[in-house]
């Protein structure tokens, strides 16, 4: 199920139309609050969240998701109103996993829809115990385990440990990481990786030391 939060009545039906009509099975929450009763019974394979909203803004709504262990996984495209970079870059800071502009077409929202899922579709396809030095990382139960701790990390943070596991001393840059972790190119915007890097770091604790900062060119997994 997808769940679109918006508080437009009418763009919020439209949302969970043209997503029903497809296939999907979607469901409206017209605020934060309303997500979260709905998140108690129901944990969606995405969710559709506007910025712009009474009570409490899509931003913090996001937040509120990510540093929860039974949502963090959950992928969150925003809505965010046309040519706010603010928003954007917020938003992939906090964790979103895509943004789609306002006002946007219905075809383009289904078509953002299913890319999302694919990438997390694709990960699911490649399950297998990853280890190095302290961390174990076992991509059928999305678990992390350094020295023995569960760690709980935002779908973006284990996209990139994973991304780092896979490919032990390659360094990356951080506009390749911008692509392959996020989908799309975001030129300039590399500070989204580096705020990722250093909540990755924060949370994985010792293990946080094997990726190495490169000066001047990016990331790469060493030093264990
Ligand atoms: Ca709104």
């Amino acid at each position: 199920m997808i769940i679109c939060v918006e508080d437009e009545q009418n763009i919020c039906e439209l949302e969970v139309y043209t997503l029903q009509s497809v296939g999907f099975e979607a469901k409206g929450c017209g605020s934060g609050k309303e997500l979260f009763s709905e998140l108690e019974n129901n944990v969606p394979q995405l969710i559709l969240l506007d910025i712009m909203l009474p009570d409490e803004d899509g931003l913090s709504i996001l937040r509120r998701l990510r540093s929860d262990a039974r949502y963090a996984n959950i992928p969150v495209i925003m809505a965010t109103a046309k040519g706010m970079e603010f928003d954007k870059v917020k938003g992939l800071d906090a964790g979103a996993d895509d943004y789609i502009a306002k006002p946007f077409g219905m075809l383009e929202m289904v078509s953002r829809v299913r890319a999302v899922l694919r990438r997390c579709n694709n990960d699911k396809s490649q399950e297998q115990l990853l280890t190095y030095g302290e961390l174990s990382v076992n991509t059928a139960s999305h678990t992390v385990v350094v020295a023995g701790e569960n760690i709980v990390l935002t779908l973006k943070e284990y996209e990139l440990l994973k991304k780092f596991l896979y490919n032990p001393g390659i360094v990356f840059s951080r506009d390749k990481l911008l692509l392959e972790i996020w989908g799309y190119e975001f030129s300039g915007e590399t500070r989204t990786v580096d705020v990722h890097i250093r909540t990755l770091r924060q949370k994985l604790g010792v293990a946080g030391e094997y990726i190495e900062t490169i000066r001047g060119v990016g990331y790469r997994l060493s030093g264990k």
